[in-house]
């Protein structure tokens, strides 16, 4: 995948791995000075701070690194940006960026806390996809690539193997984001209140197939508007959508985001919704919640 020389996002922030900030004096000292400097309401603040006791931070700072990973997320970001702010332009919307929070060990988000074990998730409440940093190297184990194999490219301007199967990841997750934006996702967890477990994570199947079908929609638009994929992409992806662990979606505020109890669909059902997104580019194609899967 080609990735080097473009626009890269403003959105994306660093976090978790720092020191949290407790409650008590210390807490409360922090809040005033909140309060005082930026207009944050101190109780808040402190009950921040409590919710940090648990260990991880949820604040963020700008990601200004430039390791390779960071300036890799913040382009395939910035690509998401362009695509969907044209997609909804198309349909007579308006997209709202998401943020990308790249998290090192633990983190709070308004989902609940996280660690690198959850796996990459959206955080409807916040608008976040959340990724730890050792997402990428697992990644590259999981696809069985090795170290020696990293880099070894042709040209400059060729990419790592993995590249797209990691940007696929990226754009599934901004997928689930899109479902917030168009009430979907909302939608789907009003309905599984109302149907038995089993009906229920249909429902997640058929939303986390959309999902997928959305990140084709988006490796669609893009490879039209900048040419980024190269031979093997496809595959490489797809290999990613079976053999890589389920994210881990987030369903309410003040739990801890858990492991899915449900799948993602099988590997097969992954790969035929994904195509069909990349062949349409269009979402209409991507209506995986009537019919079969
Ligand atoms: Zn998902």
């Amino acid at each position: 995948m080609k990735w080097r020389g473009r626009r890269q996002s403003t959105n994306v922030r660093m976090g978790g791995g720092g020191k949290a900030i407790g409650g008590g004096i210390g807490g409360i000292i922090i809040g005033l000075i909140l309060w005082l400097v930026f207009g944050v309401n101190p109780m808040q603040a402190l009950q921040t701070g409590q919710s940090m006791a648990g260990g991880g931070s949820s604040t963020t700072t700008e990601a200004t690194d430039d390791s390779r990973d960071t300036q890799f997320v913040k382009t395939v970001m910035a690509d998401t940006e362009d695509v969907w702010h044209q997609l909804f332009q198309e349909a007579g919307g308006t997209y709202k960026e998401p943020t990308l929070v790249l998290f090192n060990g633990r983190i709070n988000s308004a989902c609940g806390g996280a660690s690198a074990a959850t796996g990459p998730f959206y955080c409807p409440a916040d608008q976040s996809v959340y990724l730890d940093t050792s997402f990428f190297t697992e990644m590259r184990q999981n696809l069985g690539i090795s170290g020696d194999q990293q880099g070894s490219g042709d040209a400059e301007n060729r990419g790592r193997a993995g590249d797209f199967a990691q940007a696929y990841v990226i754009a599934h997750e901004v997928g689930h984001h899109v479902q917030t934006l168009l009430g979907i996702s909302q939608k789907v967890n009003q309905a599984r209140q109302q149907v038995s477990q089993a009906q229920g994570n249909e429902l997640s199947v058929r939303q986390e197939l959309q999902a997928d079908c959305f990140a084709g929609v988006w490796a669609n638009r893009n490879q039209q508007r900048v040419q980024f994929l190269e031979a093997g992409d496809i595959d490489e992806a797809l290999n990613a959508a079976s053999q890589i662990g389920d994210d881990r979606l987030a369903h309410s505020s003040g739990r801890s985001v858990s492991p899915d109890s449900f799948t993602h669909g099988t590997s097969q059902q992954r790969v035929t919704w994904f195509k069909r997104g990349l062949q349409n580019g269009d979402i209409q194609a991507c209506d995986t919640f009537s019919g079969a899967i």
